[in-house]
């Protein structure tokens, strides 16, 4: 079964937003996903226009506000698999104060985040995982002056129970990521490094940076620590995985699959 849509994606030649639609697609024919039970939720961004290009439900919501709509709908629908992508910009500016809740609210969502350290859509702004003295935007002409934001060390700090980071030059290993990161039971955060074509060239050489992540993954957030401590930002693979409680609300509607199968006549 293919899972792409017939929406022509519109990103530029050779951004690496194309392979992670590919390990997204692959993914989800790997696991068998009815498209009926899959729904796709970003925010804006180059990368948040993603769920246009997957043949299954999707929301293409508001600037940052992709994890807050994902959290409703998976209240109203545990039933449904739902996947959040979307970038940088979107998911740690705007959108870090519910990056930081959804880590520990901790619903059975996977949460995509395409990080290039740019806005794209925009023209090329630093965003929150820009490195300081990258200065090339005319906004920041002498670099940042900020230290990037650490999505691996925030997502374990915050209380994430799945974290791992992709490249969007390795496509058998992104999709190896997702299919675990879609299959745990809890909220799975996996950044990936997807590089942006148009306003950081330079990230073509990210292709002889990355390297294994030496170690087995953990379940121990001391141990994970110590590792995204040592990290240089660039080791691919699982770091983290821990079974935690799933949040239900407490109103959860008590129709089970098969009673919103009838309802729906799926
Ligand atoms: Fe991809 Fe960058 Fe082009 Fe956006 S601007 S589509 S991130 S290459
Ligand atoms: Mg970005």
């Amino acid at each position: 079964k293919d899972y792409k849509s017939e929406v022509a994606p519109v990103w530029c030649p050779g951004c690496g937003d194309f392979a992670v639609l590919s390990a997204v697609t692959k993914a989800l024919a790997h696991l068998k996903l009815a498209k009926e039970r899959v729904a796709m939720i970003s925010g804006i961004g180059c990368s948040s226009r993603l769920p246009a290009y997957v043949d299954a439900y999707g929301f293409h919501g508001i600037h940052g506000r992709a994890l807050p709509l994902a959290s409703g709908l998976k209240a109203a629908r545990p039933d449904l698999t739902v996947i959040v992508a979307g970038g940088d910009g979107d998911g740690f500016s705007i959108g870090g104060n519910h990056f930081l809740h959804a880590c520990r609210r901790n619903m059975d969502l996977t949460y995509i985040v395409m990080d290039n350290e740019v806005y794209g859509m925009t023209k090329g702004q630093a965003s929150p995982t820009t490195q300081p003295d990258w200065a090339k935007s005319k906004l920041t002409p002498h670099g940042t002056g900020m230290r990037p934001f650490l999505p691996t060390a925030i997502a374990l700090a915050a209380g994430a129970s799945f974290i791992a980071r992709g490249f969007a030059g390795d496509p058998n290993g992104l999709t190896k990521l997702l299919v675990e990161a879609i299959e745990h039971p809890g909220f799975a955060f996996l950044q990936v490094l997807s590089p942006c074509q148009t306003f950081r060239p330079e990230q073509k050489e990210w292709k002889h940076l990355v390297h294994p992540v030496d170690t087995a993954p953990t379940d121990d957030p001391v141990e994970a620590a110590r590792f995204i401590q040592a990290d240089d930002g660039m080791a691919l693979g699982l770091f983290y995985v821990r079974r935690l409680p799933i949040w239900q609300p407490q109103n959860q509607p008590t129709a089970t699959p098969a009673d919103l199968e009838r309802e729906f006549a799926l």
